[in-house]
């Protein structure tokens, strides 16, 4: 396979809203364009998913405080020169997205984007003008259909991708500056709200290119989000009635789970409590269920319960089956105050850039990273790749060849195995026994991928996805059984405590090929 000149200064993994401020930055400066997405433009993205709020210092709420409170939610461990770095980007980068034509309610330290239909999920809206926004850009090229499954490295820095192509045919493109914006991992769990194909394929990119992983332990999970079979997975966000009540399956009153106070308080002030004991009810006594039966009428024409009404499920008379699930990733790749990993030529952004959040996000920090590191990677990476595009041979690919046999429903086995291995194991309460369960479980899966073929292009597609979800997995379960303590949105049950003496400490795993494992190393968080 020969690797084609893309035409590209910058090539960007993912579509997402950070991959779009990327695009959008790197054409301001005059850089051609190459917008790569396996889905399409900004809808298949976690962004169109978002509540799209976004946390930002306002002229009463001074960047010193963000900083502050950023760093308290995150439980002190956060890239503290990165929460400086965004804290001081944001009101710019708010600004830079209104301009394209949004809505926003502004509070002391918040956006909440408005979306003209309140039935529709507000980050469509968003994602939707931002790609209009993004359209306009002179050399852009955007090719949606392209499925990476490989950054090209050569002589130490990152040369382009490999990946799969609307044709299915494996394809190498090459291009002076790469940016990751592959997104977080959240539908590798059994329970999430993510979009199915938001399965860690950035984190595996990244850590097979040589990057380090850091805090992978850390995973937020949401309370409440809708668990019926034939349902969506919906997040239920506050304010919700005083009269919805959490019951079991025979309507008892379940309201001692979340203790006195509605609701609505509990998402606010206790997520982590909350999330941890619906999920020891949810594993040890069964299902749990929201009933609205007592919910006064107008309820239903306000968000969020107005939302609830385009689904195809009785709330009015039925109770609902709720469960936590995984939200968001903290943990991700290392950049520099350019935006650069630690691979040369290589730059990232959005979810999968670690710092910002440390053991807990605080709530609409995602989509205002987004904006920051976005903006940050596509105008570094244009100033940087002049000149650089290769049109050199890439080194062959270090990815497995594949025979032609039809494997389908033996991925769909592996891919409930998986996920049921990451909510049984790395879920939201954890063991040191069930983090090792976990890993032996991962390395099953592991052999047994390793024999799985694909006979057609989709095949292919989720053969890598399966491969990367694993290592995702792979990554939580072993930077989760070595922090020996809890913080933030990391509970472990044998060890329920915060350490602040020992592990006021960022984890960094490092990839081995060779023994198809992590290593974990420290280094003290910033101060
Ligand atoms: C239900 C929900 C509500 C949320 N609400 C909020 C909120 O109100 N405020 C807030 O701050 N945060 C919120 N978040 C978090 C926030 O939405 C995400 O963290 C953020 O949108 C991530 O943006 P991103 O651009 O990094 O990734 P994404 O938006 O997920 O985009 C990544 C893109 O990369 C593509 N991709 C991945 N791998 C490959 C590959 N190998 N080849 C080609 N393409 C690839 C994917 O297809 C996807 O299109 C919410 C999250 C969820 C799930």
């Amino acid at each position: 396979m020969k690797l084609q000149d893309s035409q590209a200064d910058v090539l960007i993994i993912g579509a997402g809203l950070a991959g779009m401020m990327a695009a959008w930055a790197a054409g301001q400066e005059g850089a051609r364009v190459l917008l790569l997405d396996r889905s399409s433009l900004g809808m298949g993205t976690n962004s169109a998913l978002s509540n799209a709020v976004l946390a930002a210092p306002t002229a009463a709420y001074p960047p010193e405080q963000y900083v502050r409170d950023t760093w308290e939610i995150g439980r002190r461990i956060n890239r503290k020169s990165w929460v400086s770095r965004v804290a001081q980007e944001a009101p710019g980068a708010i600004e830079r997205l209104l301009a394209c034509g949004l809505e926003a309610q502004s509070s002391r330290d918040t956006y909440a984007i408005l979306s003209p239909d309140p039935r529709a999920i507000p980050g469509v809206h968003l994602v939707r003008r931002v790609a209009d926004r993004v359209k306009q850009a002179e050399h852009l090229h955007i090719d949606t259909g392209f499925y990476v499954t490989e950054i090209l490295v050569e002589e130490g820095r990152a040369a382009g991708v490999q990946g799969l192509d609307t044709r299915g045919q494996e394809t190498r493109l090459s291009a002076g500056a790469v940016i990751l914006a592959a997104g977080g991992a959240g539908a590798v769990y059994h329970r999430n709200d993510n979009q199915k194909s938001t399965l860690g394929q950035g984190y595996a990119l990244a850590a097979r290119a040589g990057l380090a992983l850091w805090d992978m332990e850390f995973v937020q999970f949401f309370p409440l989000v809708l668990a019926e079979p034939r349902l969506p997975s919906l997040i239920l966000y506050p304010p919700l009635p005083r009269e919805v009540r959490l019951v079991d399956a025979r309507g008892q009153d379940l309201s001692f789970i979340h203790g006195a106070g509605s609701l609505g308080e509990a998402i606010m002030e206790k997520r982590d409590e909350f999330s941890a004991a619906l999920y020891e009810r949810l594993e040890t006594a069964g299902p749990v269920f929201l009933d609205f039966r007592s919910v006064p009428a107008s309820w239903w024409d306000r968000h969020p319960l107005k939302g609830m009404t385009r689904l195809a499920f009785d709330f009015r008379r039925t109770p609902v089956a709720i469960a936590p699930a995984a939200h968001f990733f903290m943990g991700g790749v290392r950049i520099d105050g350019q935006g650069e990993t630690d691979l040369p030529g290589l730059f990232a952004c959005g979810e999968m850039v670690w710092g910002l959040h440390g053991a807990n996000r605080r709530g609409g920090n995602a989509l205002t990273e987004c904006l920051v590191s976005g903006w940050l990677a596509g105008s570094s990476a244009a100033r940087r790749s002049g000149g650089q595009r290769t049109s050199a041979p890439a080194t062959e690919s270090l990815l497995p060849k594949y025979a032609p046999v039809s494997s389908l429903e033996s991925i769909g086995k592996f891919r409930k195995r998986l996920k049921a291995a990451a909510w049984g194991k790395a879920g939201v309460v954890r063991t040191a026994e069930g983090l090792r369960t976990g890993l032996a479980e991962i390395g099953e899966l592991e052999q047994g991928l390793a024999d799985l073929q694909a006979s057609n292009p989709q095949e292919k597609i989720w053969l890598h996805d399966l491969r990367g979800a694993t290592m995702a997995v792979r990554a939580v379960l072993t930077a989760g059984l070595n922090r020996k303590e809890s913080r933030g949105s990391f509970i472990r049950k044998d060890f329920p405590e915060e350490d602040n003496g020992r592990w006021l400490k960022n984890s960094c795993l490092t990839w081995q090929p060779r023994s198809r494992e992590f290593i974990t190393t420290y280094a003290d968080a910033e101060s």
